[in-house]
């Protein structure tokens, strides 16, 4: 790779894309710095020199265009890896979908974000309820032996409009696999029909009681910690709820058990 020990980022390269929803959903697999360490939970900036010169191979980064993007990936794999959406009069990610193995993209050096499970006390259910690709920030936690050392359960919702964007489902196969009955995967479409389970929003399954019924588990402050990623409609609404339930967030030092992050 380029030396960047001046820069805030490093240049990177894609190694593998997947298209999982063409035109809609697609994920990229980059090439890693060495010192590019993170949390599971935790975003990355990935940059594009969007209408810069081809041949400015180090721009400076306020240059670049930024956006932030969850690791799906586990901390110690080689490669970094990012689920995406193609919003399509976005600024960013219809060129993101443009790029192809080998190309250049621009990795800031930090890493951020505060959706990670040290933010909870031990014990009970951990909850991790995601729409669209909010279920990014979920995935590495899923295979995280700490996580399991540190919770009894782990119900993983993740919201959809159409069933085709269910993604990741081996990845969440396996940990079934692993975990059984502690695992509860609730995969749930608002404008299809599944045959296993409702076609109906995550706020209204709270509402109603059908999600902890789903689940198998109550939705308990006590043993309860609840974890919301993805779009802002659900997670404000739903952390609205949550907190009529006796769910809070952790604040000055204190732990508390509900974590929110929103994707714009
Ligand atoms: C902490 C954090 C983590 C994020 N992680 C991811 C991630 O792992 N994967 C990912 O695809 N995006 C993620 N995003 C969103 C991402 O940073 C960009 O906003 C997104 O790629 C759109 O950028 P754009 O320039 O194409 O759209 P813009 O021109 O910036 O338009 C923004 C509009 O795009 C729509 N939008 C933005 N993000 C999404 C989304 N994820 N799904 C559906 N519609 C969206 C909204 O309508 C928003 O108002 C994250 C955002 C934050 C704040």
């Amino acid at each position: 790779m380029s030396e960047t020990k001046d820069l805030p980022y490093t240049v990177q390269s894609i190694v593998e894309k997947k298209i999982w929803v063409p035109g809609k959903l697609f994920s990229v697999k980059t090439t890693r710095d060495p010192d590019f360490n993170f949390k599971p939970g935790q975003y990355a900036r990935l940059g594009l020199g969007l209408g810069l010169d081809e041949d400015e191979a180090m721009p400076p980064a306020s240059d670049l265009t930024w956006r932030a993007f969850s690791m799906v990936n586990q901390p110690d794999d080689e490669h970094l890896e990012f689920f995406a959406t193609l919003v399509p009069d976005g600024l960013f990610s219809p060129s993101l979908y443009e790029l192809e193995v080998g190309d250049s993209i621009y990795i800031d050096k930090t890493t951020f974000g505060f959706l990670t499970i040290e933010q909870f006390p031990q014990g009970g259910t951990l909850w991790l309820i995601s729409t669209g690709t909010g279920l990014s920030a979920f995935l590495p936690m899923l295979n995280d032996e700490k996580t399991w050392q540190l919770f009894d359960n782990v119900i993983l919702c993740h919201g959809t409009r159409l069933i085709e964007e269910f993604a990741y489902t081996d990845l969440i196969d396996g940990v079934k696999e692993r975990y059984g009955k502690r695992f509860v995967y609730l995969p749930i479409s608002t404008r299809e029909t599944h045959k296993d389970y409702p076609q109906k929003r995550f706020t209204d399954l709270i509402v109603s009681g059908e999600l902890a019924e789903l689940a198998g588990h109550p939705m308990d402050p006590e043993v309860g910690r609840f974890m919301l990623c993805g779009n802002p409609g659900m997670t404000t609404e739903a952390r609205k709820l949550l907190g009529e339930l006796g769910f809070k967030s952790g604040r000055r030092g204190n732990l508390g058990n509900l974590a929110v992050e929103k994707y714009w």
